[in-house]
Parts: C-alpha cells; structure tokens; sequence
C-alpha cells in the first residue's frame, strides 16, 4: 500500500517552512490519497489536508493540481468569489506530496444522501447551479478542464445560509489542449479509472477528442441528480450509459461525433449511412420507443436503491417527479412553471453534440438562473471567442507542467 499511516495527532511537517500540521480526524478517501482534518499550529485553525500516494504518477499529477489551483487561486480569483477551493500550501513529508486546503464541509453527495429517494428544492439547485457555472467560466478562461465533476468534488463551505459551495479535486484536471487527451488517457488507467462512469459524457465514451465542454455535460447530469436524489445515468456500464443517454434524450451522438470517435464501433454498426446501436448481438436502427417500450423496459430495469423511475425521457422524469406532499397547489403550479425552465437548461447542458453544448457563461444567463420566465426554448447569445491564457502558467518551479507544455 502507497498510503502513509496517518493517525490521530500525528504531525505532518513542511520542513522548508516549518509549519506543522497535526492530524485530528480523517475527511476522505479516495484514488489519490487521503484527506485528513488537521490542526495549523502556526495560524491556530483547522484545514485539509490532502496526502497523495507515494507513486511518481500520483506525485506528478499532484503537482499539476497544485499549479492549477494556486493558478485558478492568484489569478483568476484573487478575491476569493468564484467557488473555487483555495490551497494553502505544499510540501513533501516521508515522500508523500502533502497539499493543504481551507477546511469545507460536507459534499453535495452527503448532502442528498440523507434525502433518498428525494432531492433539493429547486431554490437550492438553482443556487447551487449558478455558483458551480460561476467556476465554471474561470475554468474555462484558465483554460482548464477538471475531468471529475461529480457531487463528491463539490462541497458545502459554511452550514450557514445562503449555502455556499466550492469545487474541490483538481486531481485529474488537465489544461485544454492536445496534450491532454493523450496524457490523461494514461493516467486513468493508472488512476483505475477513478473517473466515475455516471457523469462522463458521449464523446469522451466514445472515445473522441474532448474539450471544457465534459465539464458542462458533467454538471448538468449533477443537477439532474441533485433534484431526483438519484443519478440520472445510473449506469451498470459504458454500453449501459449509452443506451440510458439515448433513450432519455431521445437522439443519440450526431453522425460527425460517431463518425471521427475511436471507439464508435464497440457500440455501434455503421448501416448504410447510419449508425445504429448493437443490442444484444442484435443491431436495431435507432428510433425514440413508444410510451409503453419504455415502461416495458423500465421495468425490467434493476431498481435504483428503492426508487425506480417510472419514466425515462428527461420531460416526462422531471414533469411527472413526485411533488412534495406538504406543497400548497399554488406552490405546485409555481413549482411546475421551474420545472420546465429545469428541463430547458438540462437540454443545453445534456446536448449529445459538444459543439452545440452551452459554454458556462451562455449557461449562467438561462431564465432558470436568472429567475426570468421562460416563455420559450433558450437561445443563449453567442459565445465571443476569448484570449488563451496559456501564457499566464508559470511554470519553472514545477516539473509537472513540463508534460503538458
Ligand atoms: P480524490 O482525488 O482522492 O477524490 P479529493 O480531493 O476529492 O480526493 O478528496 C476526497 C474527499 O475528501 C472529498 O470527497 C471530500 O469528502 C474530502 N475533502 C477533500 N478536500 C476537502 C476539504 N478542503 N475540506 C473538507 N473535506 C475535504
Ligand atoms: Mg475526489
């Protein structure tokens, strides 16, 4: 094992610094490390810290986290307002890669958890959705794609209301661009695929060339869960996660995605000037299922913890969605009106083609952030290219970038 023993009231020392950290509880686990809760002796508060894996592949990618959020941190939000983690330090400790972070609380997964099978008021969802897409478009200014986007990366930074939440876990964030595709593809194998399989998006399943955009589709399957209580793509495996896609968003990847993806053929038979998807040995042409297939199939399905969707199309999901049992029928009635601005911005986020895909910021003027009505289907304004920042990275004190650059 490449984990370092931790235990309670160990010290963790930065020996160029002299700051001492005394471990006091443990946060989390996860591919890379751990996270434990430790006491700052020098500024007398508590923070987290983040001991990666003693391997070189973890120490590398550890350090390109650390240049990319003290990148994100410096300059791009200097002021601390964009919802972005901020790092405080990092160090080397019996050859582990130490990296500390401010203390946050419990992450968005914790936070549903205790719901089952419900999920948050669509007040808290649209708050959180417009504090995510604001990290969102730093990110995507910063020219950096996190790769992970999923509930336990988010987490909840005071218990105090309004609730504010940061991203956490850079840890497999990469820099757009050529490299990246090829490096991170390596990395995931030896990160055995921490990448979790329900909130990865069409092109990178299929092996296409990605960019920012897997972040947006991430984040819209994030809060399609966070109002079911549930993943929207629970998905057993990749074939499984295709299929779900399809029949929820009744389209599936357009022809030029399916057409340049490596992978297409692992799903897909290419008839005549189509493709169709492969099921069970057997190829059917695609069509959208009748109201009755789906519910066919729906119930063959196995159940989702206890709950199990009666519908599968992502209108009739959310329209037909339980509604609370203590709702008033005007807050129903008011409550419907957001639900249809809901699935209008889940669409621009769940769009099968990245190209089409809304960017953050046409993301963030949507009428279910705004609070606007809306009277019809979104059109977000055009999205006006903006200078690379690329230059903006230092990079002579980390060995890490030199991969990528
Ligand atoms: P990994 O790359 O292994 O997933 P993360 O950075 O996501 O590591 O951390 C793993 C878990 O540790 C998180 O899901 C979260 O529950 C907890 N954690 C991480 N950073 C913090 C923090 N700054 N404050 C509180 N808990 C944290
Ligand atoms: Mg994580």
């Amino acid at each position: 094992n490449s984990d370092l023993i931790l235990y309670t009231d160990c010290v963790l020392v930065n020996l160029e610094s002299k700051r001492r950290y005394v471990v006091k509880d443990m946060l989390g686990q996860g591919t890379f490390g751990q996270v434990a809760k430790c006491w700052n002796m020098e500024t007398k508060n508590y923070v987290a810290v983040k001991v990666i894996k003693n391997h070189p592949a973890y120490y590398r990618q550890g350090l390109i986290e650390v240049a990319i959020v003290d990148m994100l941190n410096q300059k791009f939000d200097p002021d601390d307002q964009y919802h972005i983690v901020r790092i405080l330090d990092h160090f080397v400790h019996q050859n582990h890669l130490c990296i500390t972070f401010e203390l946050l609380g419990s992450n968005l997964f914790e936070l549903i958890k205790p719901k089952h099978p419900r999920g948050l008021s669509l007040n808290n969802i649209q708050m959180f959705s417009q504090q995510i897409l604001q990290a969102l478009v730093v990110m995507k200014d910063a020219g950096i794609i996190h790769c992970d986007l999923k509930p336990e990366n988010i987490l909840v930074s005071s218990s105090v209301q309004p609730l504010i939440i940061k991203v956490i876990d850079f840890g497999s964030a990469c820099l757009e661009g050529k490299t990246c595709y090829t490096y991170i593809q390596v990395f995931h194998i030896l990160a055995s695929l921490s990448w979790s399989r329900h909130y990865r998006s069409p092109e990178v399943l299929l092996g296409h060339q990605y960019n920012a955009a897997i972040d947006m589709w991430s984040f819209g399957c994030i809060i399609a869960e966070l109002f079911l209580g549930v993943p929207l793509f629970p998905a057993v495996s990749e074939y499984d996660l295709l299929k779900r896609m399809i029949e929820t968003l009744g389209a599936q990847p357009p022809d030029s995605l399916l057409r340049d993806a490596k992978k297409t053929n692992q799903f897909f038979k290419h008839v005549g000037s189509t493709y169709c998807m492969e099921s069970e040995g057997v190829t059917t042409a695609f069509r959208v299922l009748t109201e009755e297939e789906y519910e066919e199939r729906e119930s063959k399905r196995p159940a989702i913890g206890k709950l199990k969707f009666k519908y599968v199309k992502l209108e009739d999901l959310i329209a037909n969605y339980p509604y609370s049992k203590n709702m008033s029928k005007e807050e129903i009635r008011k409550e419907s009106f957001s639900r249809v601005a809901l699935v209008d911005f889940l669409r621009g986020l769940l769009e099968l083609d990245p190209e089409r895909r809304w960017s953050p910021l046409q993301a963030l003027h949507h009428p279910f952030i705004t609070g606007e009505l809306l009277t019809c289907p979104y059109e977000p304004p055009s999205e006006t290219r903006r200078k690379p920042i690329f230059d903006a990275v230092t990079v002579d004190h980390n060995p890490g970038w030199g991969h990528w650059l």
